[in-house]
């Protein structure tokens, strides 16, 4: 079995590689305060380091400590937070700042269950701010401790599953030592960032190399073991083209829904219904002939589309045109929105004149 003996194996040999080539100098490594390290922590969620660097640096310039960022009002700490996205990152920050003022006397709590009640703090966040500013033995568990710690003990399925997640603390636990918790949470961070990367991590100067199962198997770019896809379903339907001369028939599409508001092609759901379909468009006596199926693709699903073309024997009697169709033609188009579908068939249409 393997067994990392965590004290003398990984932690030992993370704070080596640290104490030699970890990153000391980041502005939020200086005078570790938790408000410090905790505005760090939120900004670097999401976020790398070189971006945080100067929106870091003006806000805590502007933001000095938790009772000035709780005193400010929302729109000054939004405005600080511009270019860096997910903005309810800011909006927390300010009302745990709040809370802290109002609640915990302008004072961050000291304990694990008090800072994860801290809105926008989980429990990995609280970890680090406890860990790294007050020293305490508690363990972190973000991306880069969640990629490190699948690939050195080769854990395989989704980090996000409830099973392999509380697995990873389990580890992440009892490799943490008691003794400088607030420095390794740092090494192993900072490991996870420059070397543990999540494509092409550089095992050639990792610390871990000779224990790592995932070096040892090979599996560094199976690890961590992706989301799994959603299969998107698969919907059907038959488009229909009425098609007299150069014209055919669309009508205009519901404000809501797909294609809301744009002209497209009557749709039904099999074959049969389209022949009811043309008798209650008054379209009198056709041919049809179907055309080559294909497929357009929405975020939530595929659509597999059969056109069948509809040729009229005899001209469109006037009374055909509902509310809001159109025979559109395809030599003079009228100036309207098409649904994508419809623009594609039109196009093979058009070949064909
Ligand atoms: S040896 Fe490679 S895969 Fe293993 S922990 Fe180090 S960098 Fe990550």
């Amino acid at each position: 079995m393997h067994n990392p003996n965590p004290e003398s194996t990984f932690s030992h040999k993370l704070l080596n590689w640290y104490h030699q080539h970890g990153r000391k100098d980041l502005p939020w490594q200086q005078d570790k305060t938790p408000y410090r390290v905790w505005v760090s922590e939120i900004m670097l969620q999401q976020t790398q380091v070189k971006t945080v660097i100067p929106f870091y640096q003006r806000f805590m310039q502007r933001f000095p400590n938790v009772t000035a960022l709780a005193d400010a009002p929302i729109d000054d700490v939004l405005h600080l937070w511009t270019g860096l996205g997910y903005y309810a990152r800011a909006r927390n920050l300010h009302k745990a700042a709040i809370t802290i003022r109002d609640q915990f006397a302008g004072v961050f709590p000291d304990e694990l269950e008090s800072v994860m009640s801290l809105s926008g703090i989980g429990r990995s966040t609280a970890g680090a701010v406890l860990s790294i500013a007050n020293g305490k033995h508690i363990s972190i568990l973000d991306g880069n401790v969640k990629r490190v710690l699948t690939r050195y003990f080769a854990v395989h399925g989704w980090p996000g599953t409830k099973s392999v997640e509380q697995q990873l603390w389990e580890y992440a636990d009892q490799l943490t030592p008691a003794k400088d918790t607030g420095l390794y949470t740092q090494a192993i961070m900072d490991l996870g960032a420059t070397l543990c990367t999540r494509s092409k991590p550089n095992c050639d100067a990792c610390p871990l190399q000779t224990t790592c199962l995932a070096y040892a198997q090979g599996k560094q770019a199976e690890l961590p073991t992706k989301k799994p896809k959603k299969a998107i379903p698969v919907r059907n339907t038959v488009m229909l083209l009425p098609m007299w001369q150069q014209q055919v028939l669309i009508y205009k599409r519901p404000d809501s829904g797909i294609w809301g508001g744009l002209f497209g092609l009557y749709e039904v759901d099999n074959v049969e219904e389209a022949k009811l379909k043309a008798a209650s468009l008054n379209l009198g006596e056709l041919y049809i002939e179907p055309l080559t199926e294909f497929r357009h693709t929405f975020s939530h699903f595929h659509l597999d589309i059969q056109p069948l073309l509809m040729h009229l024997k005899t001209p469109p009697v006037s009374g055909v045109q509902e509310q809001e169709s159109l025979w559109y033609d395809l030599k003079s188009p009228a100036n309207v929105g098409l649904a994508a579908p419809t623009i594609k068939l039109f196009s093979t249409l058009r070949k064909n004149l």
